[in-house]
């Protein structure tokens, strides 16, 4: 027997329609790509949205056509969010830190028709624009006034285009597994791979994210969102604050610890959100200056393993509340979310970090086991390690234009890459990528484990392990750290410090002192050119001071 409940589709526009009818007046505020402060409310965010799906119309875009963005968190590129899909296209973003052949690659693989850029990408895009076939257009982010004087003939003004239409357009209905939007992943091997994201997938995502038992976000709060909009669509954070009325304040291209701290302190901001290396940066720019955001009340950290130190440091120094939230493209992205455990608030604080260090519970919508190398369900100890694997309305069933996927079981199974413990409390712990072990003598090492107690250290900044050949042992790891600004510190006082932590085995073979740590395009430590160097005799050596 079938229930009789409507069958209403799951559509973007639906979320946007809401928060111009409910929460019509909360704003959407944007440090712009020009420079000032741009204020704009949700009804505002709606009208300008219909707008541009009229724009993109008379430009011949239509359903399942997509449209690309090279841009940064602004209220414009929000509009593109819910315009373009709201119409039925597809927004396909752009992460501009990759190699223009990789960005090359990823437009003309989408076959995108359009393409809308901050200034700030203006002259790339001048040098790209020869290799980019199926690109018609070119829409400037921007007012007439801020043109870019190498902008292309045919280069179009986004507020020109929405100037000259009505905010008469009705957002048209169809299936709910339609796609919505398209981002690749940032392989680290081989070329990107294109997820595409649908509507259904997008909605349910946003329902999940935003329970209480994951990022609670209220109509009282104010959402900072630090992690891009290129970046798996800043977490589905766009999403999720217009389904609740979150006022959602937009960075824009200013990310460096004094911008963020300003706008913070400006607009009130209760939560924000993004990778490990940010927040390095925010830490240190506040223990310098003294300054701090008094609203701020709850950091989400994901992307990388947030270190237990940094989570200790925003509590125990500022007061702040970390969720250490786990996820990827392939996610839509949320799998888990750290919060403490109903009885556990009064706990010791070790027992309270160490959970809270761990990668969380999965949210509800998402299914997760960690299996061996035969595929056999392993205990949840909190000890056994194992390939982890999930499924879920927001995760990917393929990749875009890819006949097969070695990630994906034939049994409706995803396999992420990592490796994971879970406890008895369904708390679950990344210990690596798979890729990213190391094997030491026929036993594993957790870089991950490493790193954290190497960043436990107050003179260490930042810290990266990986495997190097050994030939008694197969690998040994080598720990790559960058000290704290004017710290001294030697590789005996690590490893001193090291041997209180960890097994006397997991010990470093190497260690060395670096500049800086090699990041990747969406703020990850990149092991693969670490590995380069050390092959290459560029990373070596012990030392310190
Ligand atoms: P991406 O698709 O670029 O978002 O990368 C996803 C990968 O980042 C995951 O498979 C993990 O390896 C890693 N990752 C994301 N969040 C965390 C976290 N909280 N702790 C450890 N690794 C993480």
């Amino acid at each position: 027997m079938r229930g009789l409940m409507m069958d209403r589709p799951l559509l973007i526009s639906t979320i946007l329609d809401h928060a111009a009818s409910v929460f019509h007046d909360r704003e959407i505020v944007t440090r712009t790509v020009e420079g000032p402060i741009h204020r704009e409310t949700y009804a505002g965010v709606a009208n300008r949205s219909k707008q541009l799906a009229n724009a993109l119309t008379d430009l011949g875009i239509g359903q399942g056509d997509r449209v690309a963005t090279i841009a940064w968190n602004t209220n414009r590129h929000v509009e593109l969010y819910y315009g373009v899909s709201g119409m039925g296209a597809v927004i396909h973003t752009i992460n501009p830190r990759l190699h223009p052949a990789q960005m090359a690659f990823v437009i003309n693989h989408a076959e995108a028709r359009i393409l809308c850029v901050d200034l700030t990408f203006a002259p790339l895009v001048a040098k790209l624009i020869d290799q980019l076939p199926k690109v018609e257009r070119v829409i400037y982010l921007t007012d007439r006034a801020n043109m870019p004087a190498d902008a292309l003939d045919n280069g179009l003004c986004y507020e020109d285009l929405l100037a000259a239409q009505s905010t008469d357009y009705r957002w048209p209905e169809f299936d709910e597994n339609t796609a919505s939007a398209l981002c690749y992943t940032s392989g680290t091997t081989g070329d990107p791979k294109g997820v595409l994201y649908s509507h259904r997938a997008t909605v349910l995502h946003a329902f999940g994210f935003s329970l209480p038992s994951a990022v609670p976000m209220a109509e009282s709060d104010a959402m900072l969102p630090v992690v891009p909009q290129f970046h798996v669509l800043a977490w589905g954070i766009p999403y999720a604050a217009a389904m609740n009325g979150t006022k959602l304040v937009m960075p824009g291209p200013g990310l460096d610890g004094a911008s963020l701290t300003q706008l913070m302190r400006d607009e009130e901001v209760t939560i924000t959100a993004g990778v490990p290396t940010i927040w390095h940066g925010l830490l240190a720019h506040w223990r310098q200056t003294g300054e701090t955001v008094p609203s701020l009340k709850r950091v989400i950290i994901g992307g990388s393993a947030a270190p237990r130190s940094m989570i200790e440091a925003f509590q125990d120094e500022f007061g702040i509340t970390v969720l250490h939230a786990w996820g990827m493209t392939e996610m839509s992205p949320l799998g888990t979310v750290s919060l403490l455990k109903a009885g556990m608030e009064s706990a010791d604080a070790d027992k309270r970090f160490g959970k809270l260090a761990k990668q969380g519970r999965p949210v509800y919508g998402v299914e997760m086991k960690i299996v061996d190398e035969h595929d056999r369900p392993l205990p949840h100890d909190g000890t056994a390690f194992g390939a982890l694997k999930v499924r879920g309305p927001w995760i990917a069933s393929g990749y875009y234009r890819l006949d097969h996927s070695d990630n994906h079981d034939t049994d409706g199974w995803f396999d992420t890459g990592d490796v994971a413990t879970m406890d008895d409390d369904a708390y679950m712990q990344i210990t690596d990528r798979k890729k990213d072990l190391i094997k030491s003598g026929g036993e594993w090492i957790s870089s991950i484990d490493l790193e954290n107690a190497a960043m436990g250290h107050p003179a260490i900044a930042q810290a990266a392990v990986i495997g190097i050949p050994d030939e008694k042992w197969d690998e040994r790891p080598l720990l790559a750290v960058v000290k704290t600004a004017d710290a001294t510190v030697d590789a005996d006082a690590v490893r001193t410090y090291l041997s209180e932590k960890v097994a006397k085995w997991w010990l470093p073979e190497q260690i060395v002192f670096v500049e800086a740590l090699p990041i990747g395009a969406t703020g990850k430590v990149l092991k693969t050119k670490l590995r380069a160097a050390y092959a290459d005799g560029s990373l070596s050596g012990e030392g310190g001071a």
